[in-house]
């Protein structure tokens, strides 16, 4: 067979594996079990569309800066592409690949009717102006415009994107194809976003981590919770874990963390903390720095910042009764096994980060059905779909003796595989 450039090479797991390499890993993993047959497994292994776009940016200063912008989609088997877009320093082909495949047994396992994609611009968006910021992003639109779609490919935010992000995005796509709410998704409410979107990432993360306590014995009334990350998804995450009962010991931002054992007051948090301050000199807690942060004793841990985070380095040190993985591959291959052998279950990212595309979803079905839900359907909803994929994932799990990210792949890869045959892709 000839060689292609995005062909996953069949490699040992190290800590040195590119983002893609670790999320390709799984899935061979899932195809092994499974006995995918080869011409299915080249399928699932690449992606189906890689653009890689130039985009000139005049800056506020008369500058002119090119970035580079990627839109990946990664199979289409069972609906649209959908997936975020990430403006990040470190967002390039391969980690834009690895969240594109990462997406699409994400959206299988949740059952969403979507197939998987992501976008990037490797920028640091914390520098950038608003005005340049918005330059880029209508840039960006206009350049992947014509493979997005509300039947293509239905982008949404992710790290260093937002609400108004979306907002930019969904006026330039229209400018040229006409009013479209339905073509991103993450949109402010006032545009045809949906209620709920915002938090949803961060209420899925505790509705599966819940789930799992139940079934793992874990009292979650008073279990204390420590978050990496303190950006969309950790600080949802951690409002609604104080919310439902249980202390949030910890939390950090690039910056560094904040640790207090008796629970963080995370009103006074939220008042302390501001774009250009770091939680980490927050007077209610003793400052760590994240990899301390990582260490602490707590019962969840709940990495919600950047992938590979835990690895063989501080496996060994993790001090939680499980690992919830609301950012996309915190967790490497080799620290995964360890983790493992340690009998430390790790709720995986397709599973617990899966409310933001969950609610992205509902919003699509607003827009198309140009019908507004109420918030307490749009979490009644969220919450039926998230205690139903993890309750098949433990019953999986339990069933072959596997980890809970080995069955949340098996189940994913298994949904994706039976849509690309009856649709005759293989
Ligand atoms: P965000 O940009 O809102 O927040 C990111 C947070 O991580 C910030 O607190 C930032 O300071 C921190 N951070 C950045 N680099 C760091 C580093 N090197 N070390 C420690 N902390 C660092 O992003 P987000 O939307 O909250 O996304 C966080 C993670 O969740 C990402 O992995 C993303 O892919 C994943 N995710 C997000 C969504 C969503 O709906 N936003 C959905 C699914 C998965």
């Amino acid at each position: 067979m000839a060689k292609t450039e995005n062909r996953p090479r069949a490699i040992e797991p190290s800590d040195d594996m590119t983002p893609f390499e670790a999320a390709t890993y799984f899935f061979h993993g899932a195809a092994d079990r499974l006995g995918l047959n080869e011409e299915m497994r080249e399928v699932l292994a690449t992606s189906y569309r890689e653009l890689a776009v130039q985009i000139p940016l005049r800056m506020d200063d008369g500058r002119m800066v090119v970035y580079r912008g990627f839109r990946i989609q990664h199979n289409g088997a069972r609906g649209p592409y959908k997936g975020g877009i990430r403006f990040h320093e470190s967002a390039d082909l391969d980690e834009v690949r690895a969240l594109a495949a990462l997406m699409t047994w994400k959206n299988a396992l949740i059952d969403v009717p979507f197939g998987g994609a992501k976008g990037g611009v490797q920028c640091e968006p914390g520098i950038l102006s608003q005005k340049e910021l918005e330059r880029l992003t209508r840039r960006f639109t206009g350049m992947i415009g014509y493979i997005i779609g509300v039947n293509r490919d239905i982008p949404a935010p992710d790290m260093g994107t937002n609400a108004q992000t979306m907002a930019w995005m969904m006026d330039a796509y229209g400018q040229k194809y006409g009013y479209t709410p339905g073509i991103v998704t993450g949109k402010p409410v006032e545009l045809g976003g949906s209620p709920g979107r915002e938090e949803a990432t961060g209420r899925g993360v505790i509705i599966c981590t819940r789930e799992a306590c139940k079934r793992l014995g874990i009292d979650w009334r008073g279990a204390r919770v420590a978050i990496q990350g303190y950006g969309n998804v950790g600080f949802w995450a951690a409002a609604i874990a104080a919310e439902t009962g249980a202390k949030v010991v910890a939390v950090s931002d690039v910056g560094g963390g904040t640790h207090n054992p008796d629970g963080l007051d995370l009103d006074a948090l939220a008042i302390y903390r501001t774009d250009s301050v770091s939680v980490t000199d927050f007077p209610g807690g003793t400052s760590v720095t994240n990899e301390e942060l990582l260490e602490l004793e707590c019962d969840v841990l709940i990495p919600a910042a950047i992938h590979g985070v835990i690895h063989s380095g501080n496996a060994s040190r993790i001090n939680a009764k499980m690992v919830v993985e609301a950012a996309n591959g915190p967790t490497t291959p080799v620290a995964d096994a360890m983790l493992n052998e340690r009998s430390i279950p790790v709720l995986p990212d397709i599973l617990a980060n899966s409310g933001g595309v969950t609610v992205s979803y509902f919003e699509w079905v607003q827009n198309i059905q140009q019908f507004r839900w109420e918030l307490d359907q749009v979490n009644f909803e969220l919450k039926k779909r998230m205690t139903k994929a993890t309750d098949q994932v433990f019953t999986r799990a339990e069933r072959e003796g596997t980890t809970l990210r080995d069955a949340a792949f098996d189940i994913a890869v298994e949904r994706v595989a039976h849509a690309a045959e009856i649709r005759g892709y293989v």
